[in-house]
């Protein structure tokens, strides 16, 4: 199953079109793309029974966010060995956590301002938890999970590492820092949701490729050692890191410009299209 953010309204997607929920569920289940994921059971056992759906065609340009608000972001640093290697950082012994603000979250086509001239790239793989996770065994781990999509973790780099401890959650949490989708896809639809193709590409040249068994700490591995701490509820999201490729670890170093496009992909998951245009300058209080 395939479910999406149609200008704010939740719908089941299809190769030739989408269904929308709410009239589809005659008002059973709320038109809020991120009210579903507490009532996961419910909606996948009735969306197993829908049988021909009222299914139009869409502008996919019109699609937003499929998790909108997500109560808790989580996201995960250096979990590829290669980008740990290219940031000449040593592999961490436990999953490196941080947040990306909730208010960063945007859509799969959304413009992006970018507040200097030092903002980077990073495509993740993207796990929404769809069952509440708390002290689950790895064995399990994907049992608490709804569906993946496709993320950016844009980063602020001079923010970002601006001191000592570095500023991993607000380095990466300017407006429009996270965007994510275009839809939440089903674990099942997937050919193995261990070993995905993930890659970003700036106006058309590829700049990271990999595959998500490369992950340090798994989907699995992330969700129990995450859940061994606290409860991932209905709706929360993860970033799992991204691969070798980033602009800050280049010679010389690359960042994003006003008039980028970034095209953001996962195999069996979809593809993002975000720009980049001037935004208001960020003043550092620390130069
Ligand atoms: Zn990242």
């Amino acid at each position: 199953m395939r479910i999406a953010n149609l200008d704010g309204r939740l719908v089941l997607k299809y190769p030739d079109g989408a269904a929308d929920v709410e009239k589809a569920s005659d008002g059973r289940f709320a038109a809020d793309p991120q009210a579903v994921f507490a009532r996961w059971d419910e909606f996948v056992a009735w969306a197993d029974t829908l049988r021909a759906p009222l299914v139009k065609r869409f502008d996919p340009r019109h699609l937003k966010a499929p998790a909108p608000c997500p109560p808790q972001v989580f996201a995960i640093g250096l979990n590829y060995a290669d980008h740990a290697g290219e940031s000449s950082m040593p592999l961490p012994p436990e999953p490196a956590v941080f947040t990306k603000f909730q208010t960063s979250i945007a859509g799969p086509n959304d413009e992006v301002k970018l507040p200097t001239a030092t903002v980077d790239w990073e495509a993740e793989l993207v796990v929404v938890i769809g069952r509440r996770a708390l002290n689950v065994e790895p064995a399990q781990a994907w049992d608490h999970v709804a569906g993946v999509t496709v993320g950016q973790d844009l980063s602020e780099r001079t923010r970002q590492l601006v001191g000592t401890p570095p500023q991993f959650s607000i380095g990466k949490s300017f407006p429009g820092f996270a965007p994510i989708g275009p839809e939440i896809v089903t674990p099942d639809e997937l050919t193995d949701r261990e070993d995905l193709e993930i890659g970003c590409s700036i106006n058309g040249e590829i700049v990271q490729h990999s595959r998500t068994r490369k992950l340090i700490f798994s989907v699995a591995s992330l969700i129990e050692r995450l859940s061994a701490i606290l409860p991932l509820n209905p709706g929360d999201i993860i970033f799992t890191g991204t691969p070798s490729g980033v602009g800050h670890a280049r010679s010389p170093k690359r960042y994003l410009a006003p008039g980028d496009v970034l095209e953001t992909w996962i195999s069996d998951v979809g593809r993002m299209r975000n720009t980049f245009v001037e935004g208001a300058r960020h003043v550092s209080n620390t130069a």
